[in-house]
């Protein structure tokens, strides 16, 4: 059997750790060359080294999400260096600080949108524009339980990824009839790095959040999502348009 993503060119955000950098590597196992941007330049340079060592292609772009000019430039990177875009990731996000409203400062609330909705919403607009012409292409958002359910993080998280669901179902809606299919999954509690971009937790924030993470039925693995984001991107999900897939365990069941 062929490879899944021969002759793809994939932008994967946040590809420098976790989620991503899982991603990355299968989709280049896969035949994908790789687009990786992350504000890490560090670690997302030794996820796309190790791609290359292990015969695939791979380039990773110091990238700010958050910032309009730099998603721009991932995209005309990936087009000079490899001629073409084909899949957009947008998985890079950070935590809030579990803050509830009650107690948000807008520092934290403008954060929480910048990194996990303004980046999604540039890169999706830069995708569109990319793939209107050709009439095919795949988008692929990464958001998170905590953008279907109440009771997963603070209230930025939280609304800052139901917003994501909501721009992912618009998008899907709007360009049906074009041949781009927009997906999210929404994971579960995955073993990564995120736990960094949590400071100064809130204690009425973790003391409530208990309740919802105390029913999660484990952790999962990045290399889950991964295999979910290869079969939403793949031809095998042709048909697969507007979904928010939990990758949970069955946590949004409780
Ligand atoms: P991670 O911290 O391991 O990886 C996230 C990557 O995004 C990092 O490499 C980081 O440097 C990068 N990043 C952060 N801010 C950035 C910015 N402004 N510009 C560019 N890159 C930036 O975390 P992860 O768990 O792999 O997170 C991936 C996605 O999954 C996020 O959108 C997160 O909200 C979502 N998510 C995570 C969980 C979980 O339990 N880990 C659950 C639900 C959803």
């Amino acid at each position: 059997m062929g490879k899944k993503l021969a002759n793809k060119v994939a932008i994967i955000t946040g590809s420098g750790s976790g989620m991503g950098a899982e991603m990355a590597t299968l989709f280049a196992a896969e035949g994908a060359s790789i687009v990786g941007a992350d504000i890490n330049i560090e670690r997302a340079n030794e996820v796309a080294e190790k791609i290359k060592t292990n015969g695939g292609q791979a380039i990773a772009i110091k990238t700010d999400v958050s910032c309009l000019a730099d998603i721009k430039k991932v995209f005309k990177t990936a087009k000079d260096k490899f001629g073409q875009v084909d899949i957009v990731v947008n998985n890079a996000g950070i935590m809030d600080d579990f803050s509830p409203v009650g107690e948000m400062t807008n520092e934290t609330w403008e954060r929480a949108f910048a990194v996990n909705v303004d980046s999604v919403m540039y890169a999706t607009r830069e995708a569109v524009k990319e793939f209107l012409p050709k009439k095919k292409g795949v988008i692929l958002n990464t958001a998170s339980v905590g953008g279907t359910n109440g009771g997963r993080a603070g209230a930025a998280y939280t609304a800052a990824k139901h917003a994501v669901v909501g721009l992912t179902k618009n998008t899907a809606f709007m360009y049906e009839k074009n041949g781009i299919r927009t997906n999210a999954i929404a994971p579960g509690g995955i073993s990564t790095n995120i736990g960094e971009s949590i400071k100064n937790a809130s204690e009425f924030g973790m003391e409530r959040q208990k309740a919802g993470m105390g029913l999660m039925p484990g952790m999962g693995s990045s290399s889950s999502i991964a295999k979910t984001a290869l079969f939403l991107v793949s031809d095998d999900a042709d048909f697969v348009n507007g979904v928010i897939v939990p990758v949970d365990g069955g946590w949004t069941t409780y």
